[in-house]
């Protein structure tokens, strides 16, 4: 019973929230799901009475009102057919920009939350969820739901006057098949929404083989290694195990469907016995017949149809709930502190730290200590999988530590705003993705830069090595990459790429600069004049830099070495060799390579 109150309630506040999106969103949707409903209502129960009136006065032969009444009818049905065309466009204009609009509102809290967040499964099936109830329409069927199933309720009690003289037995029987009706709907509802949430996952891997790897930035791999029949066969094994599940919850429907229409008949031939019955016992003219044959059948629909939209409407408010918890995540970065200046004597001070990713049970970070000063260049190096980018995540504030603290200047970086904190980051991630923008507008994020960002986007073009390259396209920096959005639009190597990534970088200008692996796709000559460059591209700034090329050690006063998620070694180069461990044993690997 406890669960059952708990039920409605999260029905009510779900219906709540999303009255008032949308009533926020498109008043007017409102008035069209009242007038649809209001009209429906009407019109049932025109078509209830007119034909009964009509054959009265065919059978007492007044033509006059017959034919008056049939052009009535005529006309109001011509009206209503009208009245319903127009609703119907509003309303389905009106529909599309509600999910236009939540739609924006799931994408805006997809990029307000923290990475982390976007790394968990749970939230992950409440994107997936909301997805899907914005795109099938299901939040403003929801809303006409709930209005049409109160006009149904005024509908049913002007049904209930004139069929006021309904004996009981006839009543006995209408009951028991409105509840064999309730029930089949409940089981039936309750069945979609298991299969719903069984074909969510299913539908997840489809999406991936159906519209992820059919982009063109996997065209190319996907030929050279003939992956075409490899993504076709898993696409197709994700639409047959959609096709069961779909199948395996059908079996199951139809035979509560079954049910629900042999009552429904039984319902029919009892109606019509008694309406019979009354007919030939003289109670009822032919009109009155009509009229009472008609007004039960409707009367029995219109029971069915609210029972069905009840059941409905509690099925749709679990998917919605789920869309409702989805957009009312918060960021887990709460912090509110401002961030103090980096400047001389600044630190980023990691206590104790540990990690370990969501749904891992290994550590890949383990108690790290460590205090970065302002002005110091840091090279952190290690094997593989040893923690070098886990650590640079958790500096950004991509994640929180799962153990132990980060201090920015002793203050807990989770305290402190966190896109302030971004702001002290200038940041080349391993995986930089370039964006279908143009050159411009993937260092400055922005269509129509002031002048002096354009005069800075254009030195850091020059300061990295791309500006003969850019001067040579037509449109220079307004060049787009990729011809998604101009049929001109250039293509760059994997070098320039990275180098446009690192120009990004040099833009942003912040005050400590992280490099992870930014020399990976240049080539040796491009890579030697970027560390020839170094001291002029990062100037006085902070620097972390990641790299598996030793020799970029050089460039760094202090070396930090992680090892299986802990930090080793930590120290200048010479002293590192001096410690003759893992360090100095990487280096003169390389090293012999080289003879
Ligand atoms: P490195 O940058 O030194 O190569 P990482 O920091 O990327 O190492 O990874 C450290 C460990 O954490 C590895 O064992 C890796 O498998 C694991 N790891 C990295 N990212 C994730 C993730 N998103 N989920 C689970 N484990 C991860």
């Amino acid at each position: 019973m406890k669960t059952l109150f708990r039920q409605i309630d999260r029905l009510r506040v779900t219906y709540i929230f999303f009255l008032r999106l949308q009533w926020k969103i498109s008043k007017i949707s409102f008035l069209v799901a009242v007038l649809s409903a209001l009209l429906t209502t009407v019109n049932s129960l025109a078509v209830v009475m007119f034909p009964g009136f009509i054959l009265d006065f065919l059978a007492k032969g007044d033509r006059r009102n017959f034919l008056y009444t049939v052009i009535v009818f005529a006309a109001w049905e011509l009206l209503v057919a009208f009245f319903k065309a127009v609703v119907k466009r509003v309303s389905e204009a009106q529909n599309r920009k509600i999910s236009d609009r939540i739609n924006h509102m799931l994408v805006e809290k997809a990029t307000s939350l923290r990475y982390e967040q976007l790394e968990s499964p749970e939230i992950l099936e409440l994107y997936e969820t909301a997805k899907k109830c914005v795109n099938d329409n299901r939040i403003t069927q929801f809303m006409s739901g709930i209005i049409s199933l109160i006009f149904s309720l005024a509908e049913l009690i002007s049904l209930l006057y004139v069929l006021k003289s309904m004996p009981l037995w006839v009543l006995a029987v209408f009951v028991a098949v409105t509840v064999v009706n309730a029930v089949v709907n409940m089981v039936i509802s309750k069945n979609t929404v298991e299969e719903a949430e069984e074909e969510i996952p299913v539908s997840r891997v489809m999406r991936y083989f159906s519209y992820e790897l059919i982009k063109p930035a996997y065209a190319k791999e996907m030929r050279a290694f003939d992956l075409g029949s490899y993504v076709f066969k898993r696409h197709s094994e994700s639409i047959d195990e959609l096709i069961d599940i779909e199948k395996k919850y059908y079996t199951k429907r139809a035979r509560f469907i079954n049910y629900s229409s042999v009552a429904g008949k039984a319902l029919s031939v009892t109606f019509y016995i008694y309406c019979i019955f009354r007919f030939y016992s003289g109670l009822l003219t032919v009109g009155e017949f009509t009229t009472s044959l008609n007004a039960m059948f409707r009367f029995s629909q219109v029971t069915n149809s609210a029972v069905s939209k009840l059941t409905e409407i509690s099925t749709r408010g679990i998917l919605l709930g789920k869309t409702m918890d989805y957009l009312n995540i918060t960021s887990s970065a709460l912090g509110t502190k401002p961030v103090a200046p980096w400047e001389k004597g600044g630190t980023i001070e990691f206590v104790d730290v540990s990690y370990r990713y969501p749904n891992s049970k290994d550590y890949a970070l383990k108690n790290v200590s460590l205090t970065i000063r302002f002005g110091e260049k840091i090279s952190v190096v290690g094997p593989n999988g040893a923690g070098k980018t886990t650590l640079i995540g958790l500096m950004l504030g991509l994640f929180r530590p799962t153990e132990g603290k980060i201090l920015y200047n002793g203050t807990d970086v989770e305290e402190l705003d966190f896109a302030e904190y971004r702001n002290r980051f200038s940041v080349l991630l391993q995986d930089y993705q370039i964006y279908n923008f143009s050159i411009l507008e993937n260092l400055t994020f922005s269509e129509n830069p002031a002048d002096s960002e354009y005069a800075s986007a254009l030195e850091a073009i020059e300061k990295i090595g791309l500006k003969n390259k850019t001067e040579a396209l037509p449109n220079k920096e307004r060049s787009f990459i990729s011809q998604m959005f101009d049929e001109n639009g250039i293509r760059l190597s994997g070098g320039e790429e990275q180098k446009l990534a690192i120009a990004r970088a040099i833009y942003q200008n912040s005050d400590i600069f992280i490099l992870d692996e930014p020399t990976s796709a240049l080539s040796p000559v491009n890579e030697y004049e970027i560390y020839r460059h170094f001291a002029d591209i990062t100037g006085e700034k902070t620097v972390m830099y990641i790299s598996h090329r030793l020799s970029s050690c050089s460039l760094c006063s202090r070396i930090i070495v992680l090892n299986n998620g802990m930090l080793t070694e930590d120290g200048s180069h010479a002293e590192l060799m001096k410690n003759n461990s893992l360090y100095a044993s990487m280096y003169r690997t390389q090293a012999e390579l080289f003879i």
